[in-house]
This record gives C-alpha cells, structure tokens and sequence, in this order.
C-alpha cells in the first residue's frame, strides 16, 4: 500500500513538475530571441544623496516587454537566463546600453549596472567592461557594478581576481542587498567594495521597529568604521527617509525618492530634483 502511495505521489509531483519545466522551457525559448527582437529595455531609477537631496546617479534595472505576456519583472526571467547562460548576451547589452546612455548625459552622474554571478564568473568580465567603456567613451568612475555576495561565493578567488581588475578599470564596486547573503560581514572584509547598499528588508519600517533600527543603526556604523559610503535601497516613507537622514545615511534610493522610469522622463526629473533638500521631500508626503 505505501509502495502505491509512494508511486501516487511521485506522479503528482511529475506532473506539477512537468508544467513548471514546461513553462520555464517557453521563457527560455522566447528570452533567445528578445534581445535581437528588441524586447529588452531598461529603466533607470535615482540615487540621492540625503543630506542635499541631489541626484548622484541611476541604477539601471532590467524590463522585459514580452509581445503577449505584458511587461515580465527581471526576478522571474533572470533566474532562468542565468540557468541558461542566456544572461551573457543579456548582461552585455545591459551593459552597453547602459553606459551608452550615461555617456550622453550632460551631468557626470553614476551609472549603477547589476551584474550576475554568471557574468562575474565569465571569462575576461573585465575585459568585457573595458571594451564597452572604451567603445562608448563613460569614464570609468562613472560606472558602478552591484554585486550581490550570492555571486562572490561561487569562487571566492575567481570573484576576487576579476573584482580587482575592475578596480583596476577605475569602476566602483557595490554590495547590492547587504545582509541578505551567507556571510556578509566576511565579504565585506575580504573583497574591494566601494559602498555598501543596505537591503529594502531592513529600511521597512525602520522608523516603527527597534529591532530594524538597530539593524540599519550597526551597518551605518560599519560604513563609517571602513569609510564606505551607505545607500538606503527601498525607501518608500517620509518616516523611513527622516530616520535614515537623521542616522546619517549618505544615500538613498526608493519609491519615495523616484521609481524606475525610462529614461525620456528622467532628464526634467534629474534638472529638477538637484540640490533639493532632504527635508523638503520627507514633507511633500
Ligand atoms: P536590486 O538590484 O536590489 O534592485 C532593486 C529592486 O527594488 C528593483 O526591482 C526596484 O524596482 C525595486 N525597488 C526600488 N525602490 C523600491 C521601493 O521603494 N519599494 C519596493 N518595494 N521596491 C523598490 P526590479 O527592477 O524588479 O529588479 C529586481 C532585481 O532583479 C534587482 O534587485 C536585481 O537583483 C535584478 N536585476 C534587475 N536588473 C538586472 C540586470 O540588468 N541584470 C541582472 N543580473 N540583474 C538585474
Ligand atoms: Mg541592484
Ligand atoms: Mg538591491
Ligand atoms: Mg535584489
């Protein structure tokens, strides 16, 4: 009886399989092609420093506008881009485009550009960046990669030695979703960040929760103590935005200092939100 059971089950979970397999193979199918149907885009969202409310740059975030399923978020494809090893050539072009974009703007401001542990651990990244820098002219200060530590643990030397060559480029370095990883004080030690970007989880009702508080109280302080600048990522309040401005948080990043936009809207919201005090916007909400 158990044996039938066992074997019941065992088809059930076939079958629940079966259509999630089939799903993903349909995604991976269709991400073959976005790229040279023009499906991808990108859409830019501000960075602020805190203290003057100035824009100091944009992080560039993946959107895919597939032809019948509407527009797709990059947590549910990129997964399986990175299974695929589709996220080389979608990675690339991300890159490209993003640093073509910036090359144009008239203010130097900061291009911020996810990188996948699957493009870290890639033969000659750095090659790759020093070519798309070259080719579009963005100086190399003017580039940030975020890196999450889920990307650093694959091959810690490997991550390490190509981490460095990009030091070495002159491009910045971000830990993206700090806290979220295995071992992030470790890595914060062990590999050349440039900023820390303390994860959305902990700026949620960080002005409501002691116990948030604390949290983003100690990474301020770790900032300080390695002389890292910190970035709030997430920041949907004017309660959460007076806390992070009172602890001295340098910068900031979030719905309630900009969402993800393309870029056509960005240049009026860039010549307008410059200089603006931190306390004007914490009142407007
Ligand atoms: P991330 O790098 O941590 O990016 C921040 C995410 O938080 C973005 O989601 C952004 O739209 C969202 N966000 C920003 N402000 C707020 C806010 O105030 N509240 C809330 N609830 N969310 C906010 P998005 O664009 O869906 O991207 C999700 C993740 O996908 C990114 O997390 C990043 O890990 C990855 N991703 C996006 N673009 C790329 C890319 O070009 N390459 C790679 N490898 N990964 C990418
Ligand atoms: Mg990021
Ligand atoms: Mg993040
Ligand atoms: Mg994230």
């Amino acid at each position: 009886r158990a044996k039938v059971e066992g074997r019941g089950t065992y088809r059930f979970f076939e079958a629940a399989m079966g259509a999630e397999v089939k799903e993903r193979r349909l995604i991976e199918h269709d991400l073959l092609h976005a790229v040279s149907r023009g499906e991808l885009r990108l859409a830019y969202q501000p960075q602020k420093q805190l203290t003057s409310g100035a824009v100091i740059g944009f992080e560039a975030l993946l959107r895919w506008q597939h032809a019948t399923r509407g527009v797709i978020s990059p947590d549910a494809f990129i997964p399986i881009a990175e299974e695929s090893g589709l996220i080389l050539q979608i990675g690339e072009w991300v890159l490209r485009t993003a640093c073509r974009e910036a090359a144009t703007w008239q203010r130097p401001l900061v291009m911020a550009v996810n990188v996948s542990a699957v493009q870290l651990h890639s033969a000659q990244f750095a090659q790759l960046v020093h070519e798309v820098l070259f080719q579009t002219g963005l100086s190399p200060k003017r580039l940030e990669l975020e890196i999450t530590e889920t990307a650093l643990i694959r091959d810690k030397n490997r991550a390490l030695a190509t981490l460095r060559q990009l030091k070495s480029l002159g491009v910045r370095i971000a830990m993206d979703d700090f806290g979220t990883g295995y071992s992030s004080l470790s890595n914060l030690r062990a590999f050349p960040f440039d900023k820390i970007k303390i994860d959305a989880s902990f700026i949620r009702s960080v002005d409501t929760s002691d116990e948030a508080a604390a949290i983003v109280r100690a990474v301020l302080g770790l900032g300080r103590g390695l002389g890292l600048p910190v970035l709030a990522e997430g920041v949907e309040t004017a309660g959460e935005l007076a806390f992070l401005a009172a602890e001295l948080c340098h910068e900031g990043q979030g719905y309630l200092l900009g969402r993800p936009c393309p870029i056509e809207s960005y240049e009026a919201l860039v010549a307008a939100s410059g200089g603006k005090p931190v306390a004007a916007a914490a009142r407007r909400s």
